[in-house]
């Protein structure tokens, strides 16, 4: 039985699902790291002022608890990044806004206190940052819109009939969160546009590794996971199987019928094996198995037990369907073309000895 020629492995490379996967804990990392850094620091300016300034007395300790609350969020991962972005965003804008109004409002001349107000502004600033990060395009500007607009209302307000020189200070710290809002705006178009690729190539990644019959991954999708197995450096069983006489199966009840026997063939294997096992349309009628049994006896069980699962199995039309298997066991310093090779070997004996049986080839 001539071997084909392998289909060549690419060198590993990440999925567009993995580059997905690996923004979001870098996300959940990044956070980690500041609210690290940032606890400590709201801790001091409390344990600092809290007997001088009512404000940091009464609203720091929420969110020193709040900071505890979603650090424990980020590290227990089962809670989903985007609700604890929104909730910190949410949160720490009402909070800073508040002070933003009490600043104004009452304390008597905000000139003593400015910077305070700038430290405000900078939190703001922040806030725009992560809003653009955590957020998509259209959510991140109207959530900026929100905020420039009531710091700038309340701000107006305030200053309107105030000295002069405060209303120039006032106006400066403004247009520094516009000028900032912009270039977060301009950069988040460039973020959508990546998204927008990213998405596209999941999806045409996902098409290029499936078969569109069986819905199994196809030989390139199986290739790749034959290398993340090799890659693992762990025993594992390669187990290929052919369907007997299928060209006869055609020739007698159609192609069509043909199409459903190996979109049944599919199913029924994958009812055998393991969700973590990995089951793909090699080619034709040819099925590949990779499974996490270590030995050969575990292997070969797992083999005659595929084969009796078809033998036995109610195709359609109740159609006779019967497979041959080769199985091996992968060594070390295997490679793909060495353990594809020896499961074809295997299979090629199946074969030749009968057919509807289980052969095995050493590693
Ligand atoms: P053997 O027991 O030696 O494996 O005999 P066989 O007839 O199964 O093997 P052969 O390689 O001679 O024929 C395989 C047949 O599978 C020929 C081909 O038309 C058919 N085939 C391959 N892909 C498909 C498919 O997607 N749909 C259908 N219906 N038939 C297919
Ligand atoms: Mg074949
Ligand atoms: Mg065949």
């Amino acid at each position: 039985m001539p071997f084909d020629p392998p289909f060549l492995p690419h060198p590993s490379s990440e999925t567009p699902l993995e580059i997905t996967q690996h923004w979001e804990s870098r996300r959940r990392n990044f956070y980690l790291i500041a609210s690290l850094a940032g606890l400590p620091s709201i801790l001091a300016v409390w344990l600092q002022h809290r007997a001088d300034n009512p404000f940091i007395a009464l609203a720091y300790p929420f969110l020193i608890l709040a900071g505890i609350f979603w650090s424990a969020a980020l590290l227990w991962k089962r809670i989903p990044l985007a609700w604890i972005e929104r909730s910190v965003l949410t949160a720490v804008s009402l909070l800073f806004l508040g002070k933003l109004i009490y600043l104004w409002f009452l304390v008597p001349d905000p000139a003593h206190v400015w910077n305070e107000v700038e430290a405000v502004y900078w939190v703001i600033a922040i806030l725009l940052i992560i809003s653009h990060i955590a957020l998509d395009r259209r959510a991140a500007l109207g959530f900026s819109i929100a905020l420039l607009l009531l710091t700038t209302l309340s701000g107006a307000w305030r200053f309107w009939h105030g000295p002069a020189t405060l209303g120039v200070e006032f106006i400066r710290l403004e247009v520094r969160l516009v000028a900032i809002s912009f270039l977060l705006f301009v950069l988040a178009r460039t973020k959508d546009d990546f998204s927008r690729t990213l998405a596209a190539a999941n999806q045409m990644h996902q098409i290029a590794h499936t078969d569109s019959l069986t819905h199994l991954p196809n030989r390139r999708g199986l290739t790749q996971r034959l290398e993340d197995y090799l890659a693992r450096r762990r025993p594992f069983t390669i187990i290929l199987a052919d369907v007997d006489r299928f060209k006869l199966i055609n020739d007698t009840f159609g192609h069509e019928i043909g199409d459903i026997i190996l979109r049944e063939v599919g199913e029924c294997l994958q009812r055998q094996i393991r969700a973590e096992d990995v089951l793909g349309r090699w080619g034709g009628e040819e099925f590949l198995i990779l499974a996490t049994e270590e030995e050969a006896q575990s292997a070969l069980h797992l083999a005659q037990r595929l084969c009796e699962a078809i033998e036995t199995y109610g195709f359609d039309q109740n159609i006779p369907v019967t497979a041959s298997f080769g199985v091996t066991l992968s060594r070390e310093h295997d490679t793909f073309v060495s353990v594809i090779k020896r499961a074809d070997l295997a299979l090629y004996r199946a074969k030749n000895n009968g057919r509807n049986r289980v052969e095995w080839e050493a590693p």
